[in-house]
């Protein structure tokens, strides 16, 4: 295969500022495992705004389509507020997603013990978790017609959303867990409302369909979703592999996160179809925003992009071994005890920069040869 390649869109706020840990890894790998990764950068959010007065360019757009994956920072940020809703920095985001295709969005929750701690529920519910959310990312409710807010012909209003899902969306996100299943745990709980809702009645339906006819080797179990939030904090480790719709899995993936104590250590994947050369179109990115709040103050935990970088490495570069590898190193210098400042517990004292804690997982990188 060719050189693979990576589009670094790192976008507003923190953004940059992690985005410059990650070119560390990457250049390391480069040097130190011979894995070379064709890198380019442009802009997206706020940044593309300022400089062309669009959130993402048609060009952009058109790299995005050619390259193996995408790697973006966050969008946003106060100086944006205001803008027409057209460009504003999150519609960049939203049109990579539409336009590539993205319907399988992951979100590993995965619990280091060092930071067992930081978790609201008791460490011995969340130490050791590894659990993946698959979430339908560009179907259901919040793309469905009819949708809007509309006179109800009796001198009130009435909003309006519509769930709705095909087989063809259904079955592809559902291969995708399946497959995800194989590489993990082999296990696939189904969540939806089928007691409530025809829509979910046909998501149980063709999950069980895909099941049984493409992957009768994975097990399988359906949940009602709201089941599912509730044994997601009591007990989450019941679970390998959750695959979900877009509105449940906008919510469980959420309350997964908190499982896992800090914003600034989620990655998360976003992936289509297979490409020509076989590897999936694919985004990765933090699970956080451009954080104003501390931007420009050498406080971000560069994590959280370190590991969708890590991601990146498993499920486009086909390096799994080197993605273990980047996680484990993550992994080492959060029990050795450095701390970005959203780490830091009640007795500890200073806190690591952005940059210490990427220097920092070079140090264990160079440890693992
Ligand atoms: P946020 O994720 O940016 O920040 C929430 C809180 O978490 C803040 O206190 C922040 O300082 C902290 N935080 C986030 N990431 C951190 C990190 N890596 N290290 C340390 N602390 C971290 O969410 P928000 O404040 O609701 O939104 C801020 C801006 O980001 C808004 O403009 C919003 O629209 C945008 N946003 C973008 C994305 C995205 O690009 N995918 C996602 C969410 C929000």
């Amino acid at each position: 295969m060719s050189t693979p390649s990576l589009l670094i869109l790192a976008g507003d706020g923190i953004g940059p500022e992690v985005m410059v840990e990650v070119r560390k890894i990457i250049d390391w790998f480069g040097a130190k495992r011979d894995l070379k990764i064709n890198v380019t950068e442009d802009l997206v959010g706020g940044a593309a705004y300022d400089k062309h007065g669009v959130p993402l360019t048609d060009e952009t757009m058109a790299h995005a389509q050619e390259v193996d994956a995408v790697l973006l920072g966050a969008v946003g940020g106060p100086a944006y507020d205001d803008l027409d809703f057209s460009v504003k920095p999150e519609r960049g985001l939203l049109r990579l997603r539409k336009e590539m295709d993205l319907f399988a969005n992951l979100r590993p929750a995965q619990c280091f013990d060092a930071l067992a701690d930081f978790s609201s529920l008791k460490t011995e519910i969340v130490s050791g978790l590894d659990i993946m959310i698959v979430r339908e990312l560009t179907s259901g409710v919040y793309f469905g017609e009819p949708r809007g807010i509309m006179d109800d012909n009796e001198g009130g209003r009435v909003g309006v959303n519509t769930q709705r899902y095909t087989t063809d969306e259904i079955r592809r996100v559902a291969r995708s867990a399946f497959e995800l299943a194989k590489k993990r745990n082999n296990r696939v709980c189904s969540m939806e409302k089928a007691n409530v809702m025809e829509s979910g009645i046909l998501w149980r339906e063709e999950v069980q369909w895909v099941h049984d006819n493409e992957y009768p080797e994975v097990e399988l179990t359906h949940m009602y979703a709201d089941n599912g939030g509730m044994q997601l904090v009591r007990a989450p480790k019941q679970f390998d592999v959750i695959v979900t719709d877009n509105l449940f899995g906008d919510m469980l993936s959420d309350v997964a996160a908190m499982l896992t104590g800090s914003l600034g250590m989620l990655p998360s994947a976003s992936l289509g179809v297979p490409m020509a050369n076989g590897r999936p179109k694919a985004m990765y990115e933090p699970v956080h925003g451009s954080a104003p709040d501390i931007t420009g103050q050498a406080k971000a935990n560069p994590c959280a992009c370190i590991l969708s970088f890590a991601m990146a490495l498993r499920y486009s570069y086909d390096e799994g071994a080197e993605a273990d590898r980047l996680e484990s190193a993550v992994e080492k210098v959060l029990a050795d005890g450095v701390r970005t400042a959203d780490l830091m517990q009640a007795g500890d004292t200073t806190p690591a920069s952005t940059s210490e804690m990427g220097d920092a997982v070079i140090a264990a990188l160079d440890a693992s040869l």
